[in-house]
């Protein structure tokens, strides 16, 4: 008869090794909050969006009704509607303002305090904010929470969309960034206004060619792709048409210029 030789372990060991694992985890993490790597909020909930923001260019282009809707921050709950608009009536600019719903999930203080007044209100209202705490939020330590990676991309774009008025360079920048590594699916929204936006800057300050190069990028990336909740509409494409023949004749009078 052959014998069998089995070691019975005991019927608790997966849950010892589970917590001693979560132990590991949690000791691992306080030394990384001690060290002032990440900030201590949150840990077990670092998924999706938590808010969304929307923003206007500070342009004398943007009609009343797309800037009174600036600084308004929704739950996400609230843009998952069916009906949702993040501003109140029609934009009453014929070319439509350029404006961007910035998803953050917002893991440090300055974008937790937001995050709290937002469940805090009222049938969880949307909230608005002045200038002053936009700016707070976007200058807070956000590179050190635990959201870096997750909102690195919209951060930059909240940077660009605030600040390209008075510093176009620097926010040129960004949003060539964003249209290079906006991948995942909560970027999609910010790419269209982040086209406009860029040939917009790159057109005042005279870069017709690059102006181009990217009408010509964004007429590649949506050939074909008319439909869906991410692609521009027809009067988005229309209006990139008319801007590349714009500037493609500007471009024709400058060459023909007598130079004398
Ligand atoms: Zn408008």
């Amino acid at each position: 008869m052959e014998t069998i030789t089995s070691i019975v372990l005991p019927d608790f060991l997966p849950y010892l090794l589970a917590i001693f694992g979560l132990l590991v985890l949690w000791q691992y993490h306080q030394l990384r909050v001690m060290k002032g790597r990440i900030l201590a909020i949150d840990i077990f909930d670092r998924s999706g969006i938590r808010m969304y923001l929307y923003v206007v260019a500070d342009d004398q282009q943007s009609c009343e009704v797309c800037r009174s809707a600036h600084g308004t921050v929704f739950p996400p709950s609230s843009v998952m509607k069916k009906q949702f608009s993040p501003i109140k009536g029609t934009c009453k600019n014929p070319t439509g303002c350029i404006g961007f719903l910035v998803g953050l999930y917002g893991a440090w203080p300055e974008a937790h305090r937001i995050i709290q007044r937002l469940r805090l209100s009222r049938k969880r209202e949307p909230i608005q904010l002045e200038q002053d705490e936009l700016m707070e939020m976007i200058l807070g330590p956000w590179e050190r929470s635990i959201s870096a990676n997750t909102d690195r991309l919209s951060i930059y774009v909240l940077e660009a969309v605030l600040g390209d008025c008075s510093n176009p360079k620097p926010a040129m920048d960004k949003y060539r960034h964003a249209l290079e590594h906006a991948k995942e699916v909560r970027h999609m929204p910010l790419i269209v206004p982040a086209y406009f936006r860029l040939v917009e800057l790159l057109t005042r300050q005279g870069q017709t060619a690059e102006a181009l190069h990217f009408i010509e990028q964004f007429e590649k990336r949506y050939k074909g792709k008319k439909s869906g909740p991410y692609a521009p509409t027809e009067k988005e494409l229309a209006l990139m048409t008319l801007k590349k023949s714009h500037l493609k004749n500007a471009a024709r009078t400058t060459t023909l210029a007598p130079t004398t």
